[in-house]
């Protein structure tokens, strides 16, 4: 268990200087406590107190990465159970599993299919970013030759799955630098994985036979000295998993410590109805790793979609740079458009002028990424905004014409917006449906 607010409140410095970010040295202890804050945030506090401290402001659960360079995948360090708490930190790693017995050629042909596992979501690229090579031959060098092929043909992190220690060192000997998650330590291998994970410095998977088990192993592996632990209850039925993926993070929030580390699940289910619905049970009950047996693109898309949604904040909309976007080979002549932008707002309007054929420009205005009608009731997407915006925009260097067209939904700002800019405003469609229609009868023939 940490310590209480007002425990670590008593070692704190008491200045109140605000310097934290929290407007109390009493307020900056609540958050610690919580596990909201890091220690570091208080630039006075002393090292004999932050040795003291050390227990409480470790995050509840433990972070653990997985590779190395620009696709290194970190895991846990999460600090809630509901995502309107706070938010989710780190998106779970989604593995495709390979088996390492179908020849060299056939994994050519799936490493193939695995890199096109990529999807564009509201203009961001999301992939399945992992691969699960597991050892089905049995046999040390082929699994080796396996595991140096999908080394040399990707770099995203690799999970090895093999309960046999040899195997895992002829892997390692290939991938070690890679920093692969080694699957798994058991209550009957632990001693010889925990030594490998030490020799070569990498995450250790560990899993028990339920709950109980798994907690009386790790303690036997973090004791050995193992600290990048991945969790697995050993369950693999629905139930059990949203059973012990829920405890397992209860208890980790509580500071249990042998529970406070990511965990990793599998969907393997025979159909692929089953296999999304147990990926989907795993991402949305806190897994760090999800190994999903199937590289079917329409499997994976959605699942790359429901971790997107969850693991963004919920307080804070998606939004893209506000900008002069540019759709098609741009003219002077072209015609520009202006809206607000929030993602799903921006991506429609480009959708729709696309649609049409129409080269054009798309004038975004920053309203923290709100729609335009909110932005409009909020007071965000005004009169003056839209002018400043157009008069920072550089536009008027570009273009021929002073014309911009707003959205149909804030026809009651062209007005103001004309007095205030010198353009002419066109006011458009109220959906951006209509776009299409719009400038065929209004701008072919201005
Ligand atoms: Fe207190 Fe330190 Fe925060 Fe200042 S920075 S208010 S001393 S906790």
């Amino acid at each position: 268990m940490g310590l209480t607010g007002l425990e670590i409140y008593k070692l704190l410095p008491k200045k109140n200087c605000k310097e934290c970010g929290q407007p109390t040295c009493l307020a900056f202890a609540m958050q610690l406590a919580a596990g909201k804050a890091s220690i570091d945030a208080c630039p006075y506090v002393s090292e004999e107190a932050k040795a003291a401290l050390g227990a409480a402001s470790a995050p509840p659960i433990a972070l653990v990465t997985i590779g190395t360079g620009e696709k290194a995948l970190a895991i846990g360090d999460e600090t809630v159970l509901f995502r309107h708490d706070k938010r989710f930190e780190h998106p779970p790693g989604l593995a495709i599993l390979f088996p390492d017995n179908e020849g060299e050629e056939h994994l050519r042909q799936r490493l193939d299919s695995f890199r096109r596992l990529c999807f564009d979501r509201v203009g961001q690229i999301h992939c399945a970013n992992m691969v699960a090579l597991e050892c089905r031959s049995g046999d040390p060098e082929t699994f080796k030759a396996a595991v140096r092929l999908v080394t040399e043909a990707t770099d995203w992190p690799l999970v090895l799955l093999s309960e046999e220690p040899e195997v895992q060192r002829a892997a390692l000997s290939v991938a070690g630098e890679a920093r692969p998650l080694i699957y798994a330590a058991t209550k009957d291998n632990w001693e010889p994985m925990v030594a490998l994970a030490k020799e070569f410095k990498v995450p250790l998977a560990v899993r028990g036979e339920n709950l109980a088990a798994l907690v009386e192993l790790v303690g036997r592996v973090s004791g050995a000295g193992v600290t990048e632990l991945v969790l697995d209850s050993g369950a693999r039925h629905p139930s059990q998993v949203l059973a012990d993926q829920t405890q397992i993070r209860r208890q980790a929030l509580k500071r249990f410590r042998p529970l406070g580390f990511p965990t990793i699940t599998f969907s393997t289910a025979s159909d692929p109805a089953g296999r999304v619905a147990e990926a989907t049970l795993a991402i949305a009950k806190y897994a760090g790793i999800v190994v999903l047996d199937s590289d079917d693109p329409a499997e994976v898309l959605p699942l790359v979609t429901l971790r997107l949604n969850l693991y963004t904040d919920p307080q804070k909309p998606i939004a893209v740079e506000p900008k002069i976007y540019e759709i098609g080979a741009v003219t002077p002549e072209s015609p520009v458009f202006v809206t607000t932008n929030f993602s799903l707002t921006y991506f429609c309007v480009a959708a729709d002028v696309e649609a049409s054929r129409v080269p054009s420009y798309i004038l975004t205005v920053d309203t923290d990424g709100t729609s335009v009608l909110t932005a409009w009731a909020a007071g965000k997407f005004t009169p003056e905004k839209i002018a400043q915006a157009l008069n920072e925009s550089g536009l008027a260097e570009r273009i021929k014409h002073r014309k911009v067209v707003i959205p149909g939904g804030v026809a009651v700002l062209s007005g103001k917006l004309q007095e205030l800019s010198g353009w002419e405003v066109l006011v458009g469609p109220r959906e951006s449906a209509g776009i299409p229609a719009f400038l065929k009868q209004h701008w072919q023939s201005n």
